[in-house]
């Protein structure tokens, strides 16, 4: 990696752990929001093999546009275009219920970019490793089947990452038939 390319990545890093400063995830340590995009880089970078900067920055900034204050306008200044249209091709559109949101980024995976499915696939293997302890097995199962789902759309992208995917997918938990009721 070159040392402008080095410097952008840095930046994005910066700039997201800026915008997310005031969020937590929702593990049991509730810790800060920046460990998800960093486990996205780590996905593609050291888990993946995927080193291409701008897919990397626009990882790091996966969540800005969806989950903090952040415009397009201002990602588009300081990150430019291609990166800014990645975060913009992974992000869901808020405004929409959670059913429709899940249909729309199903029917946009399908036309996804080659960085986008990369992206989509890193934050997929992520969240499908760390689903929140307190959801209860028909919610975890019903994200396990949507991220499947959305990674249906574009088999055939990236062998390593798309075993990777397997691999937590497989972890899908079972109904929970001891349960009382
Ligand atoms: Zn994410």
């Amino acid at each position: 990696m070159d040392h402008a390319s080095l410097a952008l990545l840095i930046d994005a890093l910066s700039f997201a752990a800026q915008q997310h400063r005031n969020q937590r995830r929702l593990d049991p340590d509730a810790s800060p929001y920046i460990n998800h995009p960093i486990d996205l880089i780590r996905v593609l970078s050291v888990e993946g093999g995927v080193h291409d900067p701008q897919i990397l920055c626009a990882a790091l900034l996966h969540d800005v546009l969806e989950d903090s204050a952040t415009t397009h306008q201002e990602l588009l200044e300081r990150f430019g275009a291609e990166i800014c249209n990645l975060v913009m091709e992974v992000s869901d559109d808020t405004a929409l219920p959670k059913v429709e949101r899940r249909r729309q980024q199903v029917l946009r995976a399908r036309s996804a970019s080659q960085g986008a499915r990369l992206i989509k696939l890193a934050d997929k293997i992520s969240n499908l490793r760390q689903i929140p302890p307190n959801w209860d097995v028909s919610r975890a199962q019903s994200y396990f089947d949507f991220a499947a789902e959305v990674i249906n759309q574009f088999r055939g992208t990236h062998v390593e990452l798309e075993s990777l995917f397997e691999l937590a997918f497989a972890k899908r938990p079972s109904d929970d038939v001891s349960k009382e009721r």
